[in-house]
């Protein structure tokens, strides 16, 4: 246990329900006692584990209470931190929280640095760094399918993995070793099988990497990108798929000079529609940057969704749009269905003669259903199926293309005319990347960084 005990609000500071204030290490339960008045007469030390005690807040200076409040606590090694861990449930307030916070500064305790519990939990052995970055990445979750596979983080699944590899690496080292010390090992047999094992290791570890690429949609939101030309219903339509009046909708053509971003989930899938300007030629400053900037953004469209309307005639402007389109993921709209036609769905199907055309009215709001259908069954599809996802943060990708790199070079080692001791020294390379990815072997800064990217508190 480390000597200090630290301190830190739990849940955003702001008025809610409740606030919780939490504490850990060696004076948590000391502090607490001091702090906490329960109404049985109950003292904080003779309370019993995971148990809500109702009582009173006192503040320690003038030794009257200040808010009504329960409190629990979770004695060491079975709480998240793996020490003396007090909560404060008390009544919401930003007020309340911060007398609740320095009553504690005052009695003893330190103000907890930003995912110092989570680390703490995994400097006490409770969790490994894998788990402790699953813990990051569920409170960030934006999508039901990266939390689930969070917590399947949480769980040590991707920990298992590494360790899994790290067996294999050893096994290898021992074979080499063998070779080494015993002379009459067949080096052909042990070349052979270090090959064998290095392929298989590589062919897993891009297979991770591969499944992670799938999640991406997930992570940031599949970028959906509204094009056409101005005034075809563009806004009208990012309102309608994102359920809200966001973007501005005029009669002018010309409107929405720069584009407009919306996050939803639908589904449980993240989305960032864009509502970009009108494509046309135009002469007006503004407005050029405007239709530069939808053109970037149809560059870096995930899925485009190019509008035309009905109540006018095919274009000029119309005719560039489908070209353009044509190269990207996307899905062809005729919208406002509830105005006369003076653009039939045949003469649109011959600019897209391979595909099914959406008829809807953003202003009625018909078609909406198949719409959305539609959108959320693309990202559904290039998901594929639940097996083929990995969720990787960063810093495990890049450990993992290190590792990955290694694994080549000691099979181009192979190939060449090195002894086997040179493969070895490259696998006790790639054996302390896997030990930083578990965090069996990590220093400090890499700690540090790690954790300042986690909520106070957590
Ligand atoms: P944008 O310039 O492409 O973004 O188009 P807007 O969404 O601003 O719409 C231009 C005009 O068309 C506005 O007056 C809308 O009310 C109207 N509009 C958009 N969609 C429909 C529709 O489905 N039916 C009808 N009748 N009018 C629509």
């Amino acid at each position: 246990m480390k000597d200090d005990t630290i301190v830190a609000p739990a849940t955003p500071l702001g008025v809610g329900a409740i606030g919780i204030v939490r504490l850990s290490g060696r004076e948590a339960i000391s502090i607490a006692s001091r702090l906490f008045r329960a109404r049985s007469g109950k003292r904080v030390e003779e309370f019993q584990n995971f148990r809500m005690y109702l009582g009173e807040m006192i503040d320690p200076r003038t030794d009257r209470a200040f808010d009504e409040a329960l409190c629990v606590i979770m004695r060491a090694p079975k709480s998240y931190t793996r020490e003396d861990v007090v909560e404060f449930h008390l009544h919401g307030g930003p007020l309340v929280v911060r007398k609740a916070l320095e009553a504690c500064l005052r009695t003893g305790a330190r103000l907890a640095r930003p995912g110092e519990f989570t680390e703490r939990a995994f400097l006490n052995g409770r969790i490994d760094l894998t788990q402790a970055e699953a813990v990051a990445s569920i409170v960030r979750a934006s999508s039901e399918k990266v939390l689930e596979l969070s917590l399947c983080h949480l769980a040590g699944a991707f920990g298992g993995k590494i360790r899994a590899w790290q067996e294999r690496l050893l096994l290898i080292e021992a074979h080499i070793e063998a070779s080494c010390d015993f002379p009459d090992v067949s080096l052909e047999n042990v070349e052979e099988f270090v090959q064998k094992e290095l392929l298989t290791l590589s062919s897993d570890i891009e297979e991770e990497l591969r499944k992670s690429e799938q999640l991406k949609p997930l992570e940031e939101g599949t970028l959906v990108v509204i094009v056409g030309k101005p005034n075809v219903g563009k806004s009208s339509l990012l309102n309608l798929l994102v359920g809200k009046e966001r973007a501005i909708v005029t009669p002018f053509p010309g409107t929405t000079r720069d584009a407009i971003e919306e996050f939803v989930l639908l589904e449980g899938l993240p989305f960032r529609f864009v509502d970009t300007a009108g494509m046309r030629k135009s002469d007006d400053p503004v407005e050029k940057i405007g239709v530069e900037r939808a053109r970037a953004y149809l560059e870096r469209a995930d899925y485009v969704i190019a509008v035309f309307d009905r109540s006018r005639p095919l274009e000029e402007e119309d005719i560039e749009l489908a070209e353009l389109v044509r190269s990207r993921p996307h899905l062809v709209v005729l919208n406002k269905s509830d105005l006369p036609s003076r653009l039939s769905l045949e003469e649109l199907q011959k600019l897209y003669p391979k595909e099914p055309i959406l008829e809807i009215s953003a202003l009625t709001g018909e078609g909406r259903e198949i719409l959305l259908e539609t959108v959320v069954r693309y990202v559904q599809d290039c998901l594929g199926p639940e097996e083929d996802l990995s969720l990787l943060t960063a810093r495990q990708k890049e450990e993992l293309r290190r590792i990955l790199k290694i694994c080549r070079e000691a099979l181009e080692a192979l190939e060449g005319d090195v002894t086997l001791d040179v493969v070895s020294v490259l696998l006790s390379e790639a054996l302390a990347i896997m030990k930083r990815l578990t965090g069996e072997n990590v220093d400090e800064k890499l700690l540090e960084t790690l954790f300042s990217h986690f909520c106070v508190g957590k």
